[in-house]
């Protein structure tokens, strides 16, 4: 989880041969209708379906450089299944922010993690704390950190509130063993992801190995790399502990 920046919202949702309108548009409409409505989550359902997912994709896509909002994995169009488009702040909640743009983000398929396990769940310490920041609010970077194993843990010297902070823990849930192998409301301390962590970490130290043949690359040389992979277009898998590994973070506020 990372901070994004969500620049523009797509200028055109409708679907095909229907009259252009704009995300922008469609939620003006959509705010307009829900005034009226008998039943805020049904209208906010109903106006949510009617847009055409796959041009929301294609800006989400660029706004996440391909990965998941949540765990990074890599995500892809025509990729089986398919990313979902998830409400940060659950729709059957915030029927108000069903097409709010800095509530939707594209997530991984994956039945045991992120937007499938979170379902409507909110992300919150507790029903009278508020929801997490959107990641357009907040630099989730500087509040999680990675374990040299994989495992992700909410650091102590996060800029944190007590009940974010509260929050942030129950969604990423504790690093796994035999009695919790699923817990958190993202799950992201499931096993397969630990191990793909992990993974990651060894192929950043294959290929700095590689292209130093035998010398040892110098603190500023690790953080030119971290700073040139942050730079893609197409973000590399899990590249929050690639970055983590390259600039001796790993560990740090456990
Ligand atoms: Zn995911």
């Amino acid at each position: 989880m990372r901070k994004l920046d969500k620049r523009r919202s797509p200028r055109n949702v409708s679907p095909d041969g229907q009259p252009r309108q704009s995300m922008q548009q469609a939620e003006k409409a959509f705010r307009i209708a829900l005034r009226s409505a008998a039943d805020a989550a049904e209208c906010a359902r109903s106006a949510f379906d009617a847009l055409e997912k796959r041009k929301l994709r294609s800006v989400l896509y660029e706004e996440q450089r391909y990965l998941c909002v949540y765990c990074e994995r890599r995500i892809a169009e025509g990729k089986q299944p398919g990313p979902r488009i998830d409400h940060w702040r659950p729709l059957s909640k915030n029927p108000n922010l069903a097409l709010h743009w800095h509530n939707l983000y594209l997530c991984c398929a994956t039945e045991t993690t992120c937007d499938c396990r979170k379902g409507q769940s909110a992300l919150r310490a507790d029903d009278q704390a508020p929801d997490l920041p959107w990641p357009v609010a907040l630099g989730y970077e500087r509040c999680l950190g990675f374990s040299s194993k994989g495992e992700i843990y909410v650091r102590s010297d996060a800029p944190l509130s007590d009940a974010q902070r509260r929050a942030l823990a129950l969604a990423i849930g504790i690093p796994h063993n035999n009695k919790t192998r699923d817990n958190g409301i993202l799950n992201l301390n499931h096993p397969t992801l630990i191990a793909a962590r992990a993974a990651a970490v060894d192929s950043e130290c294959d290929r700095l190995e590689d292209d130093y043949k035998g010398k040892t690359a110098s603190k500023d040389d690790r953080a030119a790399r971290a700073e040139a992979m942050l730079a893609e277009q197409t973000l590399q898998e899990f590249v929050s502990i690639r970055v983590g590994w390259l600039t001796k973070t790993l560990n740090k506020g456990r």
